[in-house]
């Protein structure tokens, strides 16, 4: 099965999605993971991308777009993938539909984290990210047992630079301008559920658990 997670930055698709990695087996596609590992590899993509993303903006289609064709065509992506930031503007769903077809696949569905901005930016602003294996924290709401440590691993905990409430803002607009017209796209083409992203993890869990059931083919 093939599954988009469509929402704006802070409504929780990447924790989502590593939940129904863990249930169902998917790998999460994460263009933001693929690129922050490009970034600190220092590889030619990540010498690209990391001007736009330093400002919250997207990375050019074609970049973004060429890292998930590649991604799909492991092994362990034959039984279904779930795609979390990624399309992030039309031309990107196009292109994605079209590679698809190509592979006689196609997108099952695609789950709408609807948030409001005011929450994103209390969400984003006390996000911790740990700087080895990307396990998330928040200030409030999931605190690490000791300040600054990740519990998994035991690195540091930093603030993305691009969790700062400036390029929080440039992100959201970003996301109404550019990636909230998807919603329409995957409307138009019967593959839409809208998801309460403001309820509690547990209970975004249960509804992202719901609506999937409600695509398998
Ligand atoms: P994320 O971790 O998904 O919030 O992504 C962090 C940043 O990576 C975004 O603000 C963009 O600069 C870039 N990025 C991630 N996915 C995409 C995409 N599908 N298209 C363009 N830029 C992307």
């Amino acid at each position: 099965m093939i599954v988009v997670l469509l929402g704006p930055p802070g409504s929780g698709k990447g924790t989502q999605a590593k939940r129904l990695v863990s249930e169902r087996g998917w790998p999460q596609l994460s263009t933001g993971d693929m690129l922050r590992s490009a970034i600190a590899q220092g590889t030619p993509v990540g010498i690209e991308a990391k001007g736009f993303m330093d400002r919250g903006a997207l990375v050019p289609d074609e970049v973004v777009v060429k890292l998930i064709a590649d991604r799909t065509r492991a092994s362990d992506c034959s039984a279904g993938f779930i795609l979390d930031g990624f399309p992030r503007t039309i031309a990107q769903a196009q292109a994605l539909d079209e590679m698809l077809v190509l592979r006689q696949l196609k997108v099952n569905c695609a789950i709408q984290f609807e948030i409001g901005d005011d929450l994103v930016v209390r969400r984003l602003s006390g996000r911790r990210t740990c700087v080895a294996c990307g396990s998330m924290y928040h200030l409030e709401t999931l605190k690490p047992a000791h300040a600054d440590v990740c519990d998994q691993c035991g690195a540091s905990l930093i603030q993305r630079d691009d969790d700062r409430t400036d390029v929080v803002s440039k992100r959201l607009s970003v996301y109404h301008h550019q990636t909230a017209p998807l919603v329409d796209y995957y409307r138009r083409a019967e593959k839409l559920t809208v998801l309460n992203a403001g309820q509690s993890p547990a209970a975004v869990t249960e509804g992202l658990s719901v609506a999937l059931s409600s695509w398998v083919t």
